[in-house]
Parts: structure tokens; C-alpha cells; sequence
């Protein structure tokens, strides 16, 4: 088997253990199945428009444009964010799905329909690279470390955008989807640029700094689902952490940032009396 597959099934299976085990501490019991389905039926969307939709549209743009002018160029920059972000809500064209999110739980669709197209074009990736010779000379850790580390990223990023665009799902979901594709412009442009070679810009930097990007955006990303699920004060209790009441001795502790929202524990001590207290991650913090 080609390394790189190795790499893509290694990548998928953490992508699928943190952010499936994310999707369902935060939501509710009854959404479970609704979740599942939406995150099934986007797996197969990345490879399917890129053979498509998107295939489709690089012909038209050929026939108008020269595909070696900086226009062309410039304009396939655009393919990955005005197409990928409507896409991912295509499943929910089915009413059982869409009627289902609300302002409580849109945070577990928006992730659920972005990991799964991210996992679907993980595979997409994994296909194309296996046909570039090259990568195959690529040493083994190497290629898993840094596929499993950079899809680890992407994905939260494409739930994250996915959340934004449902944010206001029923009266602005124009405007939510406009942000969507903007910040997943952003997150592109370090490689974009790298890619469009314009005289003056010092690819050397770019190459450097890329990867960077991806960990700032993923940091950014991570306060951004923060606030959409729990507003400006789940922002502050990052650093401040949350005020809990002991239902032991009824004394009040804060929480640290670590127990609200990022550790896979479901206890936690109180400081006071030593009570194993149980998190409910479904209340937000
Ligand atoms: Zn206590």
C-alpha cells in the first residue's frame, strides 16, 4: 500500500476519535442520529464536487481565459471557499436535518458537516498525492506526523466555518455564508500567494510561514467556536474559568479552562470538600 494512504487512514481515524468525541460531549442525546447522518452524507462531497462541479467550472474558465494569465490563476483561488462552503450544507436540503438546528446546537451541526467533508478530502488529497512520484520518496513518520497534525487542523477549520455559516442559519444565512468563505480565504492565502509567484513576493518566507498560519488560524478557530457556542463569557472564562457551584457543599470554585473545554475527563475535584463533581459538557460553561 502507498505510504500516503497509510498516513490518510491514520489521519482519519484521529480526526474521527477528537472531534466526533467533541461533537457528542457537546450535543444533546436526541440529535445523536441527526449528527451522524449529517456528518455520513458530507463524507463523499469533497471527491464528488472536485470531479464535478468544480472540473466543470476550471473547463468553462479555460474557454474564456488563458489558464496561464494571472486572471485564471487568481480565480481558481477562489474554487476551495465559494465552492466547498455551500456545499457542505447541502445535506441540509433534507427538512428531518435542517428543521432540527437551533441556536443551542448549531456549533455540533456546523462541526459535524465540516469534519466530514474534511475527512472526504483527506482521501481526495491522499488520492492525488499518491500520483505525484516525488512524495512517495518522502520518509514514512515524516509523511504521518505531518498529515495527521495538518488534517487535525483543517478539519476543526472546516467545522468552524461551517458553525459561522449557521450561525444565523434562518434569517442571515447569506451573510453567514459570505463570512464562511472569507475566513477560509484568509486561511488559504499564505499558499495562494506562494502559488500565484508574483514578482516581489519572497516565496522562501511564504514556504516558512505557512505552516504557521495554519496553527494561528486553528488557534483562532478555537475561540471562534468558543464564542458562537458560548458567547463573550465563554471567551472570558478561557482565562478566567468558570464559576461552579460544588453540589456537595455548595461552596463556589472556578473551573479551569482545561476541565471546561478541551479535557476528554468527565469528574473534576472540588477544592473545598473533595467532591468528585461530574461535568455535564452539554450545559455550556
Ligand atoms: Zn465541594
Amino acid at each position: 500500500m502507498h505510504k500516503i494512504f497509510i498516513a490518510a487512514s491514520a489521519a482519519t481515524i484521529m480526526v474521527v476519535f477528537f472531534y466526533v468525541s467533541y461533537i457528542l460531549r457537546i450535543s444533546l442525546r436526541r440529535d445523536y442520529s441527526r449528527l451522524l447522518t449529517a456528518f455520513l452524507l458530507t463524507i463523499p462531497l469533497s471527491p464528488a464536487t472536485n470531479y464535478s462541479v468544480k472540473a466543470l467550472l476550471d473547463e468553462l474558465i479555460k474557454l474564456i481565459i488563458s489558464n496561464q494569465s494571472g486572471i485564471y490563476q487568481l480565480i481558481t483561488m477562489t474554487y476551495a471557499p465559494l465552492i466547498s462552503e455551500p456545499i457542505k450544507l447541502l445535506p441540509l436540503l433534507l427538512p428531518f436535518l435542517y428543521l432540527r438546528i437551533n441556536r443551542e446546537n448549531f456549533v455540533s451541526f456546523g462541526m459535524a458537516l465540516g469534519v466530514g467533508f474534511g475527512v472526504g478530502e483527506i482521501w481526495l488529497n491522499a488520492f492525488r498525492s499518491s500520483q505525484i512520484p516525488s512524495e512517495s520518496y518522502l520518509p514514512i513518520g515524516y509523511v504521518l506526523l505531518g498529515y495527521i497534525s495538518e488534517w487535525l487542523m483543517v478539519c476543526l477549520l472546516h467545522g468552524a466555518f461551517t458553525s459561522l455559516a449557521l450561525w444565523k442559519l434562518r434569517r442571515r444565512l447569506g451573510w453567514g455564508l459570505a463570512a464562511a468563505m472569507g475566513l477560509h480565504l484568509l486561511a488559504q492565502l499564505p499558499r495562494n500567494l506562494f502559488n500565484l509567484n508574483i514578482g516581489g513576493i519572497n516565496r522562501q518566507i511564504l514556504r516558512f510561514y505557512m505552516p504557521f498560519h495554519l496553527i494561528l488560524f486553528f488557534v483562532l478557530m478555537v475561540l471562534l467556536l468558543t464564542y458562537l457556542r458560548a458567547g463573550k463569557r465563554g471567551l472570558r472564562q478561557i482565562f478566567s474559568g468558570a464559576k461552579i457551584e460544588c453540589p456537595e457543599c455548595k461552596t463556589s470554585y472556578k473551573r479551569s479552562y482545561w476541565m471546561t473545554h478541551l479535557s476528554t475527563r468527565a469528574t473534576e475535584e472540588c477544592p473545598h470538600c473533595g467532591a468528585q463533581n461530574t461535568i455535564d459538557f452539554k450545559k455550556k460553561p
